[in-house]
Parts: structure tokens; sequence; C-alpha cells
């Protein structure tokens, strides 16, 4: 078995645990980031293609909840996590939202004033800034639809770099490309293909990690600190796998997705412009539309099995874009490790108000689309025909609650909330497990219930926060 020591290990290196790995070594630690995925650049397979999705999703995308609506969820396996991955769409998160967390959950010296130099720090970092290259067309679809409803729309900045290197169409900001370069020019170590499996802990302290490199070669890791980062599945899984289980994965939260394919006339898909960034901001936090990636696998997974016609639409993918409805959702789920195998078995229940919600969103959506010229939309709910009018689309609406309709997540959260009320929060106000002297949780498994905006800025943000609370305290 290989030994290897280190003074602060972090497992994972999504936005969460690469931010703390840049600034515990900046600051003079000895740091180890373990990853369990591949380390790649972010330019080795274009953005959601098959190739990528293959190299860089955990399995594949394949991730399924089990409850009443199974909801596929997507999470990253690489250098870099889910951030080499999405579409770097930026949102600092509402102050009404940070208000709720901080009342309800008790966490300390918690708002946006207190947030925002950390906020500022990231926006920085990661370049983030409004599109340089212009809208896609389904943005413009947006826009034409909004305005006629007379409805809010935004362009949602990105972490996106336009300099003269980056191309024609600028680069991702995404870890890889900023905090994973940082640490490690910083002296910390990063060992990729290698999955922590097992903490050892005697009373308040973890004392060794045990992990298996590309499935195979064995390892245990001596460590003064711990810091898990991977992610809102994978932490709970790691620790619950341990026998560290008090409010570990018992509050999981997402935000549920519905897409919608839709056919216009003329062209509205160019996928030179990978993700377009309009969102409607009329119904936020509680309900965003927008548009997605369309590219072909994506239409394809997004039509349904049983559209009729499949092959001519698919022929005509140029005229087909990708939009989705996102709620912000307050249904509850739960990450469990499966025994012997040790992955994780994740149930989650819609309530009926993230229902209503949904369906509210799909209306909005559909008659925005029908606006901007829609022929044609390819119903999210399975057996069911393409929609050619409101009155279609309201039709679709009057169907039964269980009706099965395809909900899919991007975003995971909440599964070891903040806070000083110990009959909910797993960790403390800065991110530090409730019960243990030297183990800190810092990605998305902390944010106390969804945000309603993309999370990744407010995932980096509270980690930068936390780690100079670390750093404050000596560790
Ligand atoms: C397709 C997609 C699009 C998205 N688009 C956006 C967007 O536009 N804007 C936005 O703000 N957010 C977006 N998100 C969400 C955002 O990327 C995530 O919220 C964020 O990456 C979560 O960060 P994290 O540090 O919690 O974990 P992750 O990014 O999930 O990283 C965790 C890392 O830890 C590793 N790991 C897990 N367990 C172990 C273990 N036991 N041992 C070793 N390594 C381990 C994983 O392999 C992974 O690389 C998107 C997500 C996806 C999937």
């Amino acid at each position: 078995m290989r030994t290897l020591d280190c003074e602060i290990l972090v497992v994972g290196s999504g936005p969460g645990g690469a931010t703390t790995a840049a600034l515990l070594a900046e600051a003079g630690h000895d740091v180890l980031v373990v990853e369990e995925g591949p380390d790649l650049r972010i330019d080795s397979a274009p953005n959601y293609s098959l190739d990528e999705m293959e190299q860089k999703y955990r399995n594949g995308g394949l991730n399924t909840t089990l409850g009443r609506t199974g909801i596929t969820y997507i999470e990253g396996r690489c250098v870099g996590g889910a951030s080499e991955i999405n579409a770097g769409l930026y949102h600092r998160p509402h102050a009404e939202t940070l208000d709720r967390w901080r009342r309800e959950f008790h966490i300390e010296d918690f708002d946006l004033d207190r947030l925002r130099p950390h906020f500022e720090d990231i926006e920085a970092e990661l370049s983030v800034g409004p599109r340089a290259d212009g809208l896609a067309p389904s943005s413009q679809k947006i826009i034409e639809g909004a305005d006629k409803l007379g409805w809010r729309h935004e362009q949602i900045p990105r972490f996106w770099r336009y300099g003269p290197e980056d191309g024609p169409r600028g680069r991702r900001r995404s870890m890889s490309e900023t905090m994973v370069p940082r640490a490690r020019a910083a002296g910390a170590r990063l060992e990729a293909d290698t999955r922590v499996v097992r903490i050892l802990h005697d009373g308040r302290r973890a004392t060794e990690a045990h992990a298996l490199t590309r499935g195979t070669i064995r390892g245990r890791i001596r460590f003064r600190h711990l810091v898990v980062a991977g992610g809102a599945v994978q932490t709970p899984l790691l620790l619950r796998r341990s026998g560290i289980k008090r409010n570990v994965g018992d509050s999981l939260r997402l935000h549920p997705m519905i897409r919608i394919a839709a056919r216009f006339d003329a062209r509205v898909n160019d996928p030179a412009f990978g993700v377009p960034v309009q969102q409607v901001s009329q119904f936020k936090p509680r309900i965003t539309l927008g548009c997605s990636h369309s590219s072909l696998p994506h239409i394809a997974m997004w039509l349904g099995r049983e559209v009729p016609d499949r092959r001519r639409i698919m022929e005509q993918w140029e005229q087909v874009a990708v939009f989705y409805v996102a709620v912000q959702g307050e249904g509850h789920g739960t990450v469990r490790a499966l025994p012997v195998l040790g992955e994780p078995l994740v149930r989650y229940e819609l309530t009926d108000a993230d229902m209503a919600a949904m369906g509210e969103g799909l209306s909005h959506l559909g008659r925005l689309l029908f606006e901007a010229g829609a022929r044609e939309l390819y119903s999210p709910v399975e057996g069911q025909p393409p929609l050619r009018s409101v009155a279609d689309l309201d039709r679709l609406l009057q169907l039964p609650h269980g009706t099965a309709v395809a909900v899919s997540t991007i975003h995971l959260f909440s599964s070891l909330p903040m806070g000083e009320d110990r009959r909910r929060c797993a960790v403390d106000s800065y991110g530090r497990l409730h019960g243990f002297d030297n183990v800190s949780v810092h990605d998305a498994s902390i944010l106390p219930t969804s945000p309603g905006v993309n999370p990744q800025g407010t995932i980096m943000a509270i980690t930068r926060r936390n780690t100079a609370a670390l750093l404050a305290r000596g560790l």
C-alpha cells in the first residue's frame, strides 16, 4: 500500500476543492488534492459532445434519482469537477436568499455585504463578464418572445475570457484554467484518477484516508486537516461510508428542470455559440426560463423517445433549439451508500408546489416560444404529440399529476447544510463538520437550500470566506 503524507488533504478538485487548495497553498500550507477523475485539458473534447460526456461526466451523465418522478442528474468527474463541463453562467445570489439562510440555519457573520469582497475576487479571477461575440439565435428568440409579452429578460454574465490567445469564441475559465494552476504554482500536489473511499476517525479527529488509484492501487493518506469537496452527492456518500452520518445526506435539494425542443421556420441553432446566455428574469428566483445547448445529441435526448417524425425533425436540426424551465424547488432528497457496492442511492421527492411551478414555467415558456414564431414544441411528457398552439399547451397542462414527465437537473446542493442549528446542520457557520476538530466541507453540499440561481459563484464565494476563516484560526 502506498502512503502519502500532507498537512491538508483536499478531496475533490471542483470549484469548492480547487479554490480551497489554491488559497491554502498560497498561504504556505502543504496541500494534497485527490481527484477521482482524469486530469484533462479544457479543450480535450468539444463542449456537450459525446466524447466530453464519456471523458468528464460521472457515468456518462446517466444518473437518476429514485422517487415518484425519477430525475436525471449530471455530475462532473475530472480535474476541475463540473466547472469543466458547465455553461459558465454566473450569478450572485439574491440578498433575500442569504438573509433567509442566516435566519433559518443560524449562520454567523453571513450576508451579501460580508460576502461582497469574496464575490469580487472570484469575478476578477474568473473574468466574469458579458459575451463579447454576440448572442446566439435562440437567445434572440427569448428576447423576441419576452419583449412581445412585456417580460423582463437579461443576459447572464459568464466566467469566460476573450484574450488574444483565446480564439474568436473566447475560453471558459473553468477550475483547470484558474484555481488548479494557481494551487499548483503555489506548491500544491494533485493526484488525479484517485478516489478516496474511506476516512478513518478517532473521537473528534479524522486520522487518515484510504484511496484507490485507477480502481486498483491502494493508498493511505495521512493529514492534519481534511477538506471534503466531492460535491453534493459524493461528499455525503464518502462521509456516510466512513460512518459519519449526523445530518449528512438527509436534506439534498436541487433545481428541477424541464427541457423543451422547439422548431422554427428559420435557423435558430448555431453550435458555434455554445450555451446561449439569455434568461427571462420576470419570474425569478422561483422560475427561470432560458435556452440550453442544442447539439445533436442534446436535441435527440430532449425530443423524447416517442415523438413522431423524429428523423424529419433531426434533419431540420438547424431550425430546432432546446429551451428550459428551471424552478427553485422545495422538494427534499437523501443520499445513502448502497451496501457492498458503495455507490450512492439518491432518493428525491418533488412537492406539489414544485410540480405546479414546473407547469407554470412550461406554460410561460410555451407562450413565449409561440410568440417568437415557434411552429412546433416537442412535449416533455412522454407519449404526447407535438404542440402547435397555445390551446395544445393548455391541454397538456391539464394532464393529471404523475404523468411521466422528463425532469432533469444539473444543480444539486444542501446535503450537509451549514449553520449553528445542530438539529438540522451538518457543518458550522464556516463549513467545519460538527463534532470534529479537523474536518471541513467546502462544496455545494453546504448551501442550506436551493439558491434559485446558477450556483457556482455562491459555492466559490462561501468557500473563499470559509477558507479565510480556517486560516485565521490556524486550521
Ligand atoms: C452540465 C452542467 C452545467 C452547469 N452549468 C452551470 C452554470 O452555467 N453556472 C453555474 O453556476 N453552475 C453550473 N453548473 C453547476 C456547477 O458546475 C456546480 O454547482 C459546481 O461545479 C459544484 O461544485 P463542487 O465543488 O460542489 O463540486 P463538483 O464540481 O461536483 O466537483 C467535485 C469533484 O470531486 C471529485 N470527487 C468526488 N468524490 C470524490 C472522492 N471520493 N475522491 C476523489 N475525488 C472525488 C469529483 O470527481 C469532482 O471532480 C452546471 C453543472 C453541470 C453538470
